[in-house]
């Protein structure tokens, strides 16, 4: 039976790229995500490729959602070898003093709170079964904080000490937690960020070359394909044009 992994924001960038990358490699998949149709079109070009899939629609934020679709899995799907906490954004991009409360709230709601929500229904099958993998999708926002960055900083701030402290709680469990942090990457993301100023974006990756989704799933194709006793803590990916 192959392996199967769990991957929240899968319905594009990193998320989508990791869902080909991990079906090229022989998982099956369950793809997560709030826009059901784009879920549905990666499902079909996967399936084409031999993966068996399932798709969830829910919002991380959503708590009581996500444990009820969650629940809908079949038992043999509840097996779950590698949670991908992925889904993510940066809203807006002010100095603190003009920040939006709603851009806060979704940014902290998401990538920390929906993290969390997410990995406390996964992890129990995993301690059950002594085995598995979490991959927490971090950021250099992670190490560093850059003008502007502040609240979306201290949320990948918050998923690095969280990966250490999953990590350090799982490890009698036999259970691998690790992040992957990347430097700037040609997604949706400067979309989401400039609430779907596609000009603003745009010039985010002006005269630089910055990675692309398929670069960071190849890196989570490294830290899931390593032997047993070894676990990638932390990966920090950077594109070469970028201090
Ligand atoms: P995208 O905007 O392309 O993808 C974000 C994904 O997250 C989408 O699939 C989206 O799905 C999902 N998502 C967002 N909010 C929710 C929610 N409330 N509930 C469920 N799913 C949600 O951006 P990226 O692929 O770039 O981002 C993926 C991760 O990578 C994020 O955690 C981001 O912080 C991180 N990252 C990105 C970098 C970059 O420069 N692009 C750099 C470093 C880290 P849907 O809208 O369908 O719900």
């Amino acid at each position: 039976m192959n392996k199967k992994a769990i991957i929240t924001g899968a319905s594009s960038g990193i998320g989508e790229a990791c869902a080909a990358m991990l079906a090229r490699i022989g998982y099956d998949l369950i793809i997560t995500g709030r826009r059901s149709e784009r879920l549905e079109n990666l499902a079909n070009k996967l399936e084409n490729k031999n993966t068996a899939v399932k798709i969830l629609t829910f919002d991380v934020r959503d708590r009581k959602a996500s444990k009820d679709v969650l629940d809908t899995l079949p038992e043999d799907w509840k097996k779950i070898d590698l949670l991908i906490n992925n889904a993510g954004l940066a809203a807006g991009a002010d100095p603190i003093q003009e920040g939006d409360w709603d851009d806060w709230e979704r940014m902290i709601d998401t990538n920390l709170k929906g993290l969390l929500t997410v990995s406390q229904l996964v992890i129990p099958g995993m301690i059950q079964r002594k085995s598995g993998h979490i991959i927490n999708v971090s950021s250099i926002a992670g190490s560093e904080v850059y003008a502007n960055g502040n609240v979306y900083c201290a949320s990948k701030h918050a998923v690095h000490a969280l990966t250490k402290g999953m990590r350090i709680d799982l490890l009698p469990h036999n259970i691998k937690v690790g992040s992957i942090a990347p430097g700037m990457v040609e997604t949706e993301f400067s979309i989401v960020r400039y609430h779907g100023d596609q000009e603003k974006a745009d010039k985010v990756y002006e005269g630089l070359t910055p990675l692309y989704a398929n670069d960071v799933a190849d890196a989570v194709e490294f830290m899931v394909t390593r032997p047993a006793h070894v676990n990638v803590n932390d990966m920090l990916l950077m594109p070469t044009a970028q201090a």
